[in-house]
């Protein structure tokens, strides 16, 4: 049987590209969408053009009945779970902390922090072996936000990432005897349109003469990073921490 993968927020950018490099891994794939229907379906034929299976769902990670159904969704469709990538995520709008909207705040939050650790539980719940699952892979999308704060910018963004740091170190230790290895990746500036999407469409430009490297990362090259972590090849990694930033 194929390995079996669930790919949040998989209807561009880092997401896509996961879904793409797992699917020529030989990945099953459930991808999910929040509003990009149409994306996805491109997404998900790109897929099962490696021959795998590669369904679409839509979901919102921010409301927890919605996850609850699609992991019972996926029981019927796939039978089990061996991979999750919690990469659906915002940044919300660019602004000072003296700026931040409460609800801009909490909505952060309830996709970033909320969305990724719900969807961290219903697949804990599937690959426990102390469940009688047979072990599973988690990858959580972080972000070098995290450890740089984003003043000016994002700090309600990257305090959310901080929370997903947390999560991830404490959940491998939890899981680690239960054949679960949890791990994140921390993406530098990536080229996706997650920052046109919080209002700074010139933020990849503008920034990437500051890049070590001097210049942006692309999605495909996280997707790298998160493909070998749910891979046997990590076999002995978990609770780590993975910076693709350009020695940002
Ligand atoms: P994009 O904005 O390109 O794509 C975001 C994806 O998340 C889309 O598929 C979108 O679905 C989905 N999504 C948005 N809101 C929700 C929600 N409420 N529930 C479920 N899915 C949702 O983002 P990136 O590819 O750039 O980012 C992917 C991950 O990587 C995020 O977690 C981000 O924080 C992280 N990251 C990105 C960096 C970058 O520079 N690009 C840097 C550091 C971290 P739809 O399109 O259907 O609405």
């Amino acid at each position: 049987m194929p390995p079996v993968a669930l790919v949040t927020g998989a209807s561009r950018g880092i997401g896509a590209a996961t879904a793409r490099g797992l699917a020529s891994r030989g990945y099953d794939l459930a991808l999910t969408y929040e509003r990009a229907a149409a994306d996805a379906e491109t997404v998900a034929a790109s897929c099962a053009a490696h021959g795998v299976k590669a369904s679409i769902y839509q979901l919102d990670v921010a409301d927890e009945s919605q996850v609850e159904r699609l992991f019972a969704q996926l029981d019927q469709d796939f039978g089990s779970l061996d991979a999750l990538v919690n990469n659906g995520g915002i940044t919300g709008p660019s602004c000072r902390l003296e700026e931040l909207k409460g609800d801009t705040l909490a909505h952060v939050f309830a996709v970033n922090v909320f969305g990724s650790m719900i969807c961290a539980r219903e697949a804990i719940r599937r690959m426990s072996t102390r469940r009688g699952g047979r072990g599973g892979a988690i990858v959580n999308l972080s972000s070098a936000a995290a450890r740089l704060g984003s003043p000016n910018e994002f700090i309600h963004y990257a305090a959310s990432k901080g929370a997903v740091d947390t999560f991830t170190l404490g959940l491998a230790r939890e899981t680690a005897e239960e054949g679960i290895r949890v791990n994140a990746v921390r993406p530098g500036l990536i080229e996706t349109e997650i920052h046109a999407s919080s209002g700074l469409h010139d933020r990849v430009e503008r920034l990437s003469p500051m890049i070590p490297m001097k210049r942006a990362g692309s999605a495909e090259e996280v997707a790298e990073a998160v493909c070998w972590l749910l891979s046997d090849a990590a076999s002995y990694v978990t609770g780590a921490i993975i910076d693709v930033a350009g020695g940002r």
